[in-house]
């Protein structure tokens, strides 16, 4: 049988990206999986009908991430649906970037609350599903640790939220046997960050491997860390980034 076999999935922006390897790849494992949208309805029904041709069940249901309440609406439709919830995956992500003097306070409150906010609300409400062996995965950024450039102070103040996040998650639902972990991912080829654009060399120069990651390789953390053999990890931080940080 399959690592995650009858477990429930839930996967915030899943209609590209890491987000839809994501969903792939637990769906490949054996989990039914939900995945949210903000604005690529269309792309997430596809994605979806992909995933039930493995045999799964799967759900798109549309969820703003900066909305105070749709994160724990996406998290109540996929209990409903599939009757339970083992995995929650926030992925969800915008890349404000720019000069400092340009930031806004719309713009502060919008990314906070969608890389922040959503996250926290929908761990707890997540959690409230889950039962022993529950995993909540986060995706961060490795510029929470490292900022190499000026323009992404806000991208990468967000982004560190979330290590305290994760740690006080991981202490919050140990002793329910859930685990909450977070992947940094760096450079990776997504249409937030396409491997061709005019700032691409740059980024690779910044690695030791020399490249971009792909959305597959997030995947594969991500579903270690969802899987059995990930039971005895959890507060910890995992960047993914070809050495970018190193
Ligand atoms: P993409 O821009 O390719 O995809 C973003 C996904 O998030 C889409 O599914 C999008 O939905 C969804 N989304 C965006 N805003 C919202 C919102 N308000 N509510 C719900 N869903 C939303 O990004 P990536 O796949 O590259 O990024 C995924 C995550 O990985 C993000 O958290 C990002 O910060 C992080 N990351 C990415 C890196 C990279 O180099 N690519 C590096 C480090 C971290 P829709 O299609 O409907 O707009």
């Amino acid at each position: 049988t399959l690592p995650l076999s009858g477990k429930a999935a839930l996967v915030t922006g899943g209609s590209r990206g890491i987000g839809a390897a994501v969903a792939r790849r637990l769906a490949a494992d054996g989990a039914d999986v939900a995945l949210t949208y903000v604005d690529a309805k269309e792309r997430a029904a596809e994605v979806a009908a992909d995933l039930r041709t493995t045999g799964r069940r799967a759900l798109a249901v549309r969820a703003d991430s900066a909305s105070a309440t749709d994160p724990v609406a996406a998290v109540r439709s996929t209990a409903q649906e599939f009757g339970r919830l083992d995995i929650l995956v926030n992925n969800a992500g915008i890349f404000p970037n720019g000069p400092l003097e340009d930031i806004t306070v719309e713009e502060i409150d919008r990314t906070l609350a969608i890389h922040v906010r959503a996250a926290l609300l929908a761990a707890q409400a997540a959690a409230a599903h889950m039962t022993a062996g529950g995993r909540v995965v986060t995706i961060g950024s490795n510029l929470a640790e490292r900022v190499p450039r000026p323009g992404i102070t806000l991208y990468a103040a967000s982004k560190s939220a979330l290590g305290g996040l994760t740690r006080g998650l991981a202490r919050d639902l140990g002793a329910r046997d859930i685990t909450a972990n977070l992947i940094q991912p760096g450079s990776t080829d997504t249409e937030m960050n396409p491997a061709d654009s005019s700032q691409a060399d740059a980024q690779r120069a910044l690695t030791a491997l020399g490249r971009y990651g792909t959305p597959e390789g997030i995947a594969a953390m991500v579903a270690h860390l969802a899987g059995p053999e990930a039971a005895g990890i959890t507060g910890s931080v995992f960047t993914v980034d070809a050495g970018a940080n190193a």
